[in-house]
């Protein structure tokens, strides 16, 4: 009886051994940053994590990255792919950090970094800002020279930039007039699928690549009345992003199995406010993202 059971548990653990592992056609996300440009520690910088098949790619770089990579458990050196929306500040000012700290953590290759037209004249020029570092760290602590830099690689439009191990990321044209190009990006693993928007007003062209997307990360911005008289600028901020109305329209249509709020932009008025405008389009799972927040995109969309 002994050998029976010993047989039993033995062969289940081979079985075990042999079956998928946990994370077939299953896509993780973590919001690093939910922010703008406004300086605020519950919303840091823009940036996304996304892994899949125990990989990471990392979607934005803005303000405080590095910390919140810290604070969700993920090596820094593990961070090799990094694709950008946009050349706006607020989404790479946690570049640089992050790929020099990367680096002093030994990151194994340089980084490749994939944006607009632009990206490569900004890896550069990074490269170069931090010479003097590059020969400090080199000379005196032995760090591996090869691995130091970020590799550029521009994009003009739209393409598949990542096509490996059944992991394909598409970068798509989004429409952030006048910041041109400005893309939005998928990601698609097995079923499992994710688009994150980038900045953006309301995009026909996005609708074409989410249509029925698992999960929708979307940028969103909204003032109250009053100030928007007031400021005729903000009229203008306002002009290149989406608002609450014509988020909940573009939800009913696309019809996500779930929608986050990202680029979280709001002049005078609440979460709750923006949640219930557009619910009164959109009647699907909704939420506003927050920093740290992590979404399990597989049969079913898990907030955690
Ligand atoms: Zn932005
Ligand atoms: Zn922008």
């Amino acid at each position: 009886m002994f050998y029976l059971r010993q047989i039993i548990l033995t062969s289940t653990a081979f079985l075990a051994f042999l079956a998928p592992p946990v994370y077939a056609n299953y896509i993780e996300v973590t919001l690093l940053g939910t922010g703008t440009p406004r300086p605020s520690l519950e919303r840091f910088g823009p940036s996304t994590l996304v892994q899949a098949k125990g990989q990471y790619f990392l979607f934005d770089s803005g303000r405080g990255t590095t910390i919140r990579l810290t604070q969700a458990g993920v090596p820094l050196s593990q961070i090799e792919h990094i694709y950008l929306t946009h050349l706006h500040s607020d989404h790479i000012s946690g570049l640089s950090d992050l790929s020099l700290t990367s680096w002093i953590w030994q990151r194994p290759t340089p980084l490749k970094l994939t944006g607009p037209t632009g990206t490569k004249n900004l890896a550069e020029h990074l490269n170069q800002a931090y010479a003097a570092d590059f020969d400090y760290r080199t000379k005196n602590t032995g760090l591996d020279p090869k691995t130091f830099s970020i590799e550029g690689h521009n994009i003009s439009t739209e393409d598949v930039v990542y096509k490996q191990g059944g992991i394909t990321i598409t970068a798509f044209l989004v429409d952030h007039h006048p910041v041109k190009p400005a893309f939005g990006y998928r990601i698609d693993y097995g079923n499992a699928s994710v688009v994150i928007s980038g900045d953006t007003a309301y995009s026909t062209n996005l609708i074409k690549h989410a249509k029925g997307v698992d999960l929708l990360i979307h940028e969103i911005a909204a003032a109250n009345t009053q100030l928007l008289a007031q400021n005729p600028r903000l009229k203008k901020v306002l002009s290149y992003h989406t608002t609450p109305e014509q988020a909940g329209r573009l939800f009913e249509i696309v019809q996500p199995k779930a929608a986050v709020y990202n680029h979280v932009l709001l002049f005078g008025i609440d979460e709750e406010t923006i949640l219930e405008t557009t619910r009164s389009f959109f009647q699907g799972n909704l939420r506003v993202g927050k920093d740290l927040m992590k979404i399990g995109v597989g049969e079913t969309i898990t907030f955690y």
